[in-house]
């Protein structure tokens, strides 16, 4: 009716609660992430499975959705650059006003207010906020990773008696500066 129809793996068909306040349908189901969602260094990969509980309630201005979506988020520990993988269950609920009963008041374009188009809703900008409130800012390998030496860079999670001999001792400083000396010398002759 002249608006445009939405689509996408996570629109909703509302149809079959009727508008009667008091109806409603709890459903499970598993969608392909779409895509950019969660942050740049830590994400949900783009069609990466996502698995949805979802309640949807009529009431009499419009469709309560409450639900759960469990997602699986990759990226790189921010202080030693080792893979991160977690799965995370965000919650979620908001309530999407008919879109008629909106134009019957006269209300102008608003974005604090979700709104059905027809029996359709779109779960999607609700599942994005709630991932990012989700996903630590952040991530990290465990809790408190050392991170990378700062010498030589190794991972010191992996290795955590890890240590340089080198410029330990200051009474050997001396003698490997003049060790570096002698090896860059280029009349330098070995044995
Ligand atoms: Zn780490
Ligand atoms: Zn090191």
């Amino acid at each position: 009716m002249g608006k445009s129809v939405l689509s996408g793996p996570l629109v909703v068909d509302t149809r079959e609660l009727g508008r009667r306040p008091g109806a409603e349908r709890t459903s499970t189901f598993t969608v392909e992430a779409p895509a950019d969602l969660g942050y740049d260094i830590f994400g949900v990969p783009e069609g990466s499975a996502i698995d949805l509980e979802l309640r949807l309630e009529a009431v009499m201005e419009g469709i309560l959705a409450t639900g759960s979506a469990s997602v699986h988020a990759t990226g790189e520990c921010v202080r030693c650059l080792a893979p991160v993988d977690e799965q995370f269950v965000v919650d979620f609920q908001e309530l999407f006003v008919y879109d008629d009963i909106r134009d019957a008041e006269g209300a102008e374009e608003d974005d604090e207010v979700s709104m059905l188009q027809g029996d359709l809703l779109d779960l999607e900008p609700l599942l994005r906020d709630a991932v990012v409130l989700a996903l630590p800012f952040q991530p990290l390998c465990q809790d408190d990773c050392p991170g990378l030496c700062p010498e030589c860079g190794a991972r010191l999670a992996d290795d955590p008696d890890h240590g340089h001999e080198a410029a330990v001792d200051p009474r050997w400083a001396g003698l490997a500066d003049l060790r570096t000396d002698l090896n860059q010398d280029p009349d330098e002759k070995n044995e």
